[in-house]
């Protein structure tokens, strides 16, 4: 039986580039509401390690009070954008960046307007996982993917600021990508990669 585990999210990119990346693992992956969880978690923490762990918790909590899901393990991603000439805004209110219930387009145009005019277009993507095995303490896995932020979006892939993202060493934003090619050099890919590089030397079969 594959180890089932949850992705205490409610943002379906996430959840989709998990499942890709994961794909040849021995794990078979639900997201928050395929458990009936659907609460809104309060992301008040300063860091994307401190969000990670709340969001991780909450879920956590949710599943070891039921029988069902007491044996799933956990992971939250909290992940966001810090662009160098906004003094790393929008960080980890990359979400809430141009209000709560703001789309990714408005997002991303509020952080081109902002960024008008400003030639140090320097940025990097960071991604913070917090893995809950029952019984253990929370673990953080991280990963980033250092970039530019263009002047007008460009292609109409992946989510949130993906068309305004170009990865060092490529010419075209995520938003141009497939998702396998995003996986390959994203943050959340590469937090991926080291959370399974140490689930493996401690000898799981994954
Ligand atoms: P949170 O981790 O749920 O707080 O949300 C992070 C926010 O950062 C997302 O809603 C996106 O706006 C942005 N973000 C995080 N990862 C990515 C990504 O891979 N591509 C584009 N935007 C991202």
């Amino acid at each position: 039986m594959p180890q089932a585990v949850v992705i205490a999210t409610g943002n379906a990119g996430k959840v989709s580039e998990f499942c890709a990346i994961l794909k040849d693992s021995a794990f078979s992956f639900l997201a928050s509401k395929d458990i009936g969880f659907f609460k809104e978690i309060e992301e008040n923490a300063d860091t994307f390690k401190g969000n990670a762990e709340m969001k991780a918790r909450a879920v956590f909590e949710y599943t070891s009070s039921k029988d069902e899901y007491k044996d799933h393990w956990v992971i939250a991603d909290d992940s966001g954008l810090e662009v160098e000439s906004l003094e790393g805004r929008p960080g980890v209110f990359s979400a809430r960046y141009a209000g709560e219930n703001a789309t990714a387009v408005e997002r991303y145009s509020k952080l081109l307007k902002e960024m008008e005019g400003k030639t140090n277009r320097n940025a990097r993507f960071v991604c913070c996982l917090c893995l809950i095995v029952p019984g253990n303490e929370p673990e953080f896995f991280e990963g980033e993917c250092k970039g530019k932020i263009l002047t007008e979006p460009q292609g109409t892939s992946g989510f949130g600021y993906d068309p305004v993202f170009v990865p060092d060493g490529y010419t075209g934003s995520f938003g141009c990508m497939s998702e396998e090619e995003k996986n390959i050099l994203s943050h959340r890919g590469r937090a991926i990669k080291n959370m399974m590089t140490k689930l493996k030397s401690k000898g799981g079969s994954i």
